[in-house]
């Protein structure tokens, strides 16, 4: 019998300082913090290893926070103690959440030599002026810099992240992080829109542009709904013109660099969280990891909030994750999965998003129209039974 797989999702939660639209759980900490904090990560992969024996780890997903923060060093313990604790394939994909102003070509050759051979960059523009506005640590030479770094170590498969509908872009300033990006020519860039999350600095200043529209005035601190609109076409245009594949809403990749992560959460594979906060999908188990820096460290990295997923909300799941991908769904993997036609569930959902041209139905697959991408957000509401 062949081996399960498992995706690892291994989280960081610092920061050099905490960017003003960002909700991630992450902080700024001191050495000993950090330090603690990655002698507890060891001990629950150790601990993890030992209850999915059965499990081969397909990819590897180092996220934060910032893990590039951290020494180099520590960043080779965490997954030399994925290798010893997990039955990790040779083929896996194993990736790193990096930040320009934290990286030396020392760090990366130690990340080379660690086994990783992806790497992802915060840019999100190349505006210094809108950097400055989000609260970013670097600037757009400082990327530059680090970016040259990660090619001279010979990492052949890099995202990028930029974001639009920033404070204070326009859609020219837009064009211009649009171009520079696509003439560094990385394999992969995710191109997401700022959101608003309460809690943050951003959040009264939103409130404040909210109120004008309501009046039908022109927001002062984002962009308007129309230049909105215009960074998104030019997104999809520029990017098909350079070579990318648009292979699921915000992302995009060349020929064969699609994220093999992403891909498998976006199908609902299992994946596996380690560290603070972290979230798990495993045999429709849904659970998550302690908030509390304190606890973790007390070695409180047992399973909480464990909720097994009914068909319905497995059903769900299934559609308003896959559809979020160019290629949508395969009936057969419904039909496998859940036993039964997704016309059974589907038939009058699908019918009236196929009749109003979201929808398509071809080659054994269901996905997003162009237009269905458009209003994705509406489309996938349609899919909640
Ligand atoms: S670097 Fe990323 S995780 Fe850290 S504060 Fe900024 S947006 Fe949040």
């Amino acid at each position: 019998m062949s081996a399960k797989s498992l995706e690892l999702y291994v989280h960081i939660p610092f920061c050099v300082k905490k960017c003003a639209y960002c909700d991630f759980l992450s902080a700024s900490a001191d050495e000993n913090t950090r330090q603690e904090y990655i002698r507890n990560l060891l001990e629950e992969i150790k601990e993890k290893g030992k209850q999915y024996p059965d499990y081969e780890i397909t990819t590897v997903f180092i996220g934060g926070g910032t893990p590039s923060i951290l020494k180099a060093g520590q960043i080779a313990d965490v997954l030399e103690e994925v290798y010893r604790s997990f039955s990790v394939r040779p083929d896996a994909e194993i990736t790193i959440e990096c930040n320009p102003g934290t990286l030396s070509f020392e760090k990366l050759s130690i990340y080379k030599t660690a086994g990783i051979n992806r790497i992802s960059v915060g840019l999100q523009s190349t505006d210094n002026d809108e950097l400055r506005e989000l609260g970013r640590i670097h600037t757009y030479e400082e990327f530059l810099q680090s970016y040259d770094l990660i090619r001279k170590v010979g990492f052949s498969n890099v995202n990028i992240d930029i974001m639009a509908a920033l404070p204070g872009q326009t859609a020219l300033s837009y064009e211009k992080t649009l171009r520079h990006v696509l003439s560094l020519r990385p394999e992969h860039i995710s191109a997401y829109s700022l959101i608003i999350e309460e809690g943050t600095p951003f959040f009264e200043k939103y409130e404040a542009d909210e109120l004008l529209r309501e009046k039908g005035d022109k927001p002062l601190f984002l962009p308007s709904e129309e230049t909105e609109r215009e960074m998104y076409e030019q997104t999809k245009e520029l990017f098909a013109e350079h070579g990318y594949e648009r292979y699921e809403i915000s992302n995009y990749a060349k020929n064969g660099y699609a994220c093999r992560h992403n891909i498998g959460y976006w199908r609902r594979e299992n994946y596996l969280g380690l560290g603070l906060g972290s979230s798990s999908l495993v045999e429709n188990v849904r659970f998550h990891n302690t908030t509390n820096l304190l606890d973790y460290n007390r070695g409180m990295f047992g399973q909480q909030d464990m909720e097994v997923l009914d068909k319905k909300s497995q059903m769900e799941e299934f559609m308003f994750l896959g559809l979020r991908m160019t290629n949508g769904v395969a009936r057969k993997d419904f039909e496998t999965a859940f036993g039964l036609p997704v016309e059974n569930v589907y038939g009058t959902v699908l019918d009236k998003q196929v009749a109003d041209g979201l929808v398509k139905k071809e080659a054994g697959r269901i996905f997003l129209t162009e237009r269905g991408m458009d209003v994705s957000n509406y489309v996938m509401a349609q899919f909640l039974i």
